[in-house]
């Protein structure tokens, strides 16, 4: 049997103000004119590195950035009924949240800013196995090229060597056409209402993309197979140029300098893609968090869960109770534990979109079923 050691992970790469400058006008546009940003000078404290650790280290960098960063610190001004759910203005009554709730706040457009942190428990409907877990059938089918441990595949050094398991695993997914479930359309249905300020997922599928959200209002925080980069000249290029080889089983190969390309996929101790900063500005904004299919293990991502002001209610829709939901939970925390498809469609009834909801996935599904024959 092979001993599964988890990699040591190190690198925090740190943010200078050119990185910054980028983001900074991706960020105004969306924001329109005006909006305080992050401040450039700050950006060297960013811990933006990935995969598998697990808890702590982060929050508190990500506390030191969200206090320093956002500088100023704008209080968030809600409409009149948000602010008497809310109890600001120094009403104290603290009374529980339920789903109910949440519903209602939205119903109200009382919660208009609504930011979603989501993980492998989305995808899991839609049948995709989550990478990260050893036990995944994923795994076993790569047993033949002999991996030291299942998170070798994600790890450059490795790549380096022998990057045909990574394309395997590409293939795989590239050949299955997984389509976005339920929770996806659900997500692309706050979208179309406008109600969506941003979706933070951690998943690599791509659902999220296919199910019709616009990438401006997407944060793949391990990146996608949307764009793809050689590895030698870092030259870029579309995600879509490498699918001719891998679906042959070819290593994808830089045309200019030979060097293999890989699709931007988040390897460990990669930086995170540049967007994902995009967290100081809108968790600060957001008026709702919602968490779901996410255990919440992996950072820098798992702390962002805190990085929404005290006062903003956070619903999780996940299997089992985790993260600051357990070890921290907050007034207005509301938590549906079970099914997330079940959970997700709870909510959908309360808010009174079932309907609506069916019709767009009728509708997606017959485009994706055009796009398939
Ligand atoms: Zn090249």
């Amino acid at each position: 049997m092979a001993r599964w050691a988890r990699p040591a992970l190190s690198a925090f790469r740190p943010w200078g103000p050119a990185g910054w400058r980028s983001l900074y006008t991706e960020v105004t546009d969306v924001l329109g004119e005006g909006h305080q940003g992050p401040s450039p000078g700050r950006t060297d404290m960013v811990a933006t590195s990935l995969w598998g650790v697990k808890k702590a280290p982060c929050a508190v960098e990500l506390a030191v950035l969200n206090s320093g960063i956002t500088g100023g610190r704008r209080p968030i001004s809600f409409s009149a009924s948000a602010s008497s759910i809310f109890g600001s203005g120094g009403n104290s009554k603290k009374e529980k949240l339920l789903l109910q709730d949440i519903a209602e706040l939205i119903q109200a457009r009382a919660c208009q800013r609504v930011v979603v942190m989501v993980g492998a428990g989305i995808s899991t409907p839609s049948g995709i196995p989550d990478f990260r877990s050893p036990r995944s059938g994923l795994y076993s089918n790569l047993q033949q090229y002999d991996l030291p441990y299942p998170e070798a595949i994600f790890e450059l050094t490795f790549f380096s060597h022998n990057p045909k398991p990574f394309f395997t695993l590409a293939k795989e997914l590239y050949l299955r056409s997984y389509r976005p479930n339920v929770i996806h359309y659900f997500l692309r249905l706050l979208h179309d209402k406008g109600l969506l300020l941003r979706l933070y997922t951690q998943n690599i599928d791509g659902l999220e993309r296919v199910s019709g959200i616009p990438a401006s209002k997407l944060v793949e925080a391990h990146g996608s197979f949307a764009s793809a980069t050689c590895t030698v000249c870092r030259r870029p290029f579309p995600g879509k140029d490498i699918w001719a080889d891998v679906t042959v089983d070819r290593i994808p190969r830089c045309p200019v300098c030979t060097g293999v390309v890989k699709p931007d996929i988040v390897f460990f101790g990669e930086a995170l893609p540049q967007r994902f900063l995009m967290h100081v500005v809108d968790f600060p904004m957001a008026d709702l968090l919602l968490i779901l299919g996410t255990s919440l293990e992996v950072e820098p991502f798992a702390s962002l869960s805190e990085a929404v002001q005290s006062s903003v209610p956070r619903l999780l829709i996940n299997r089992d109770l985790v993260g600051p939901f357990a070890w921290r939970p907050r007034s207005r925390d509301v938590v549906q534990l079970g099914d997330v498809v079940h959970g997700v469609e709870r909510l959908v009834e309360l808010l009174g979109w079932t309907e609506e909801l069916q019709d767009l996935i009728q509708q997606e599904t017959e485009k994706l079923n055009r796009r398939d024959r």
